[in-house]
């Protein structure tokens, strides 16, 4: 079976962490600890877990800075294996997040998005993406560039949108989405917003059934994730399935969300053949008879994501592929 290919449309951030007695109120200074400086943003962080957790050949279409931490950025990013040629340099500082931890783990965090505004889908970038099995992006960009990506696709490739964090999303860009996925609470931002499908969904004591369904009117196949729960897949004409989690020691959340969406895709590149599609009819182009395909790739995705809690930080928590199969494996096996 071929690796499969996945272009990673998004951000990358660099994060300045700095752990904090308590949180300071407005106007108040107070002394933390030691910065650390680590590598993440939605869509760096995605990209290297599709190539390091997932296996995919994988490339990274993002802007940075001509700064200190775009070298970071870069060699998180070579280090994982993922292709960076199409990465462009931009006039403005690369993406950055201020981020305060308090002993209790709760976060306060700032982002000054800088170069991941500037993202966009040159001729390069469309050239790599129309060579992709699956195109992954998240919202943490352009909205525009995110529905750019998702035209330069060939006929046959996945979109895959992470709408994290919530925003709403156009009808031009619901129209291209062949799997959507999302936590709980974007998944009632999405049901409940003024694009959503709104009714009883919307209520915030919806269950996640009960949300997937009222996505279900506008994307052929969702994804819902739920933490230590596993996640939910849901798709047209097929009952849904609760894939659930491995029983891990969870030390930091961080970079979950992430991993599992950069394996789900990885995973989804390697059966892009099996997915039929209808001619292109708007929301119904993508049928919904792909039978087990996506709840493999959602098992393997959450053994990744359950990996990436065993260990702190975003990519530098992210899996190597080896210790990802062995543990789908075992939960298919007493699943
Ligand atoms: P987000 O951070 O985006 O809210 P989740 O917390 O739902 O994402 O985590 C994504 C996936 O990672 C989950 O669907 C699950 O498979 C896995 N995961 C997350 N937290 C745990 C945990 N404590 N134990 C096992 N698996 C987990």
């Amino acid at each position: 079976m071929s690796a499969g290919r996945v272009v990673v449309v998004g951000s990358a951030n660099v994060d300045l962490v700095v752990d904090v007695p308590r949180h300071p109120a407005g106007g108040e200074t107070i002394l933390g600890g030691d910065l650390r400086r680590t590598p993440g943003g939605k869509g760096a962080n995605q990209a290297v877990a599709a190539a390091r957790a997932g296996g995919a050949d994988t490339t990274f279409v993002g802007a940075l800075g001509r700064d200190e931490s775009a070298g970071l950025l870069l060699a998180s990013l070579d280090g994982a294996g993922v292709r960076t040629d199409v990465v462009e340099r931009v006039d403005a500082p690369s993406g950055t997040a201020l981020i305060t931890v308090s002993p209790d783990g709760e976060n306060t965090i700032v982002v000054a998005p800088g170069a991941n505004s500037r993202v966009r889908v040159g001729a390069a970038q469309a050239k790599r993406i129309a060579a992709a099995d699956v195109v992954l992006a998240q919202l943490e960009i352009p909205i525009g560039t995110v529905l750019a990506a998702a035209r330069a696709r060939r006929a046959g490739a996945l979109f895959v949108l992470n709408a994290a964090p919530s925003r709403d999303l156009t009808d031009e860009l619901w129209e291209q989405l062949d799997v959507l996925v999302v936590n709980e609470h974007e998944a009632a931002d999405l049901v409940g917003g003024p694009s959503g499908g709104g009714g009883a969904a919307s209520s915030g004591t919806a269950t996640p059934e009960a949300l997937a369904t009222a996505l279900l009117e506008r994307v052929p196949a969702v994804v819902v994730t739920l933490g230590a729960q596993g996640s939910l897949v849901a798709r047209r004409a097929a009952p849904s399935v609760r894939v659930p989690a491995a029983k891990v020691t969870a030390v930091d959340t961080t970079g979950a969300g992430d991993t599992y969406c950069g394996v789900l895709a990885a995973a989804l590149a390697r059966t892009v053949e099996c997915w039929t599609f209808a001619p292109q009819t708007g929301v119904e182009r993508a049928k919904s008879q792909h039978s087990t395909e996506l709840v493999d790739a959602a098992r393997v995705a959450g053994a990744a994501g359950a990996l990436a809690v065993t260990r702190a930080g975003a990519q530098d928590a992210v899996p190597d592929a080896d210790a990802v199969a062995a543990l789908a494996e075992e939960l298919e096996e007493t699943s």
